[in-house]
């Protein structure tokens, strides 16, 4: 059994591990940081020779003590919902909630953190406090992104009582909840439905096979882009030279791996076994796509995006409550969501052909090793 090691005497095995980060910024010494390993997710890794031995990271890693759920929770709301600014709608990858939760947090001198692009189009957390900057974090990127010192960073603003909205995974929302050790009324904590997150090696060398044929640099990536409409999405990729990519859900290669016939390729081992899951959370918002929606007050075309929020606490149904006059929404049953997205309940499960693809991406280039899966099923 492969493990990791947080603490002299403490480990996790390292499937469990969600690379959430809340270790490395719990460390007071620095000696926790996190290191690729050979599928080029990111991994605790401890300097012995500079830890004191104090246990944080292994008190704030949300593997070893999950946040608890409060007792009394109740059943979450459920609606469909969207952004009634179309522009936003369209540029987002669901019905543009979130984009309408930053906007009411920044308007009370708040912070928003969730995930961006940096210049080498890797993903990793960020914090704003300007709606200029929203379009940062809009959209979701399907690579794990890097939690860096986000929760410290948090933590500062909390500690000066301006609000804040955290956005991340399920395992994200968990590890700063126990980085934070105490709650703080001045945090939303919103996470998503979850299917997994990808490995940066995989996706770096997407990006390489795309640039080799298009003799270009990228400039922009847009996953889930709407082109086709949001149930028929594409991913988008604009090139330095202006050149466009469009790949369908079915056949870009990226998403193939990811999605299509339950491959999950290249998804981080600690996802097929998420222990983050489920309807009540210890968050205040979940959000994610609300497929299969058949809507009941509005004959609005759906194909432009529905997001689907489930609100777990009063504070969820507070700030749900000031965004409503920019948004169209209906409430909905549980029971119309679930069939339609079962990464709610259920983790999508490490395929068989994994390790094939694993063996030959150390040979090949990842759209030939795509090429060969999708034609002859190795
Ligand atoms: C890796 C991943 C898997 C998902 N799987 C599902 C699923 O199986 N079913 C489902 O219904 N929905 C899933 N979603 C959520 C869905 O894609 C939308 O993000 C969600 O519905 C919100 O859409 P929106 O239009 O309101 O906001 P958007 O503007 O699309 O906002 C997306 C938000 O997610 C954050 N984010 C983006 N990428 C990442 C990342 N890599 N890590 C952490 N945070 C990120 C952004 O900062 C932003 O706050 C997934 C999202 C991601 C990132």
């Amino acid at each position: 059994m492969e493990v990791i090691v947080t603490q002299t005497v403490e480990y996790i095995e390292k499937s469990r591990c969600t690379g959430c980060g809340a270790c490395v910024n719990a460390c007071p010494g620095g000696s926790v940081t996190m290191k690729a390993d050979e599928e080029g997710f990111p991994y605790p890794s401890v300097d012995s020779s500079a830890c004191n031995n104090c246990g944080n990271c292994v008190t704030c890693c949300p593997v070893i003590n999950p946040p608890t759920i409060p007792e009394n929770q109740e059943a979450p709301q459920v609606y469909a919902a969207w952004t009634i600014d179309e522009e936003t709608r369209y540029n987002s990858t669901s019905g543009g909630i979130f984009t309408e939760l930053a906007k009411a947090v920044l308007q009370q001198n708040g912070y928003v953190a969730g995930a961006r692009y940096n210049d080498r189009h890797l993903v990793e957390h960020a914090m704003i406090d300007r709606s200029e900057d929203i379009a940062l974090l809009r959209q979701s990127k399907y690579v794990q992104s890097e939690t860096k010192d986000i929760y410290r960073q948090i933590e500062a603003v909390l500690k000066k009582g301006n609000p804040v909205l955290f956005v991340g995974t399920p395992c994200q929302c968990a590890g700063l909840k126990v980085f934070l050790q105490k709650p703080y009324d001045n945090l939303i904590l919103c996470d998503f439905i979850c299917r997994g997150v990808n490995s940066p090696m995989v996706y770096l060398k997407y990006l390489d096979d795309l640039e080799s044929e298009y003799g270009s640099r990228i400039k922009l990536v847009w996953f889930k882009n709407k082109t086709f409409g949001w149930n028929r999405f594409c991913t988008k990729i604009i090139f330095e030279d202006g050149q466009e990519y469009l790949g369908g859900r079915d056949t870009d290669p990226f998403m193939f791996g990811y999605i299509k016939k339950d491959l999950n390729l290249y998804m981080r081992p600690s996802c097929g076994q998420c222990e983050f899951k489920g309807v009540k959370r210890p968050v205040d918002i979940t959000l994610g796509d609300f497929w299969g929606i058949r809507l009941r007050e509005s004959s609005d075309d759906t194909d432009c995006g529905v997001s689907m929020l489930m609100l777990h606490s009063e504070r969820g149904q507070k700030v749900f409550d000031r965004i409503k006059p920019y948004l169209h929404y209906e409430k909905h049953m549980l029971a119309e969501l679930v069939p339609f997205n079962t990464c709610l309940l259920n983790c999508a499960k490490q395929s068989e052909m994994r390790d094939i693809f694993w063996k030959n991406m150390l040979n090949d280039r990842f759209t030939d090793v795509m090429e060969n899966m999708k034609t002859t099923g190795e």
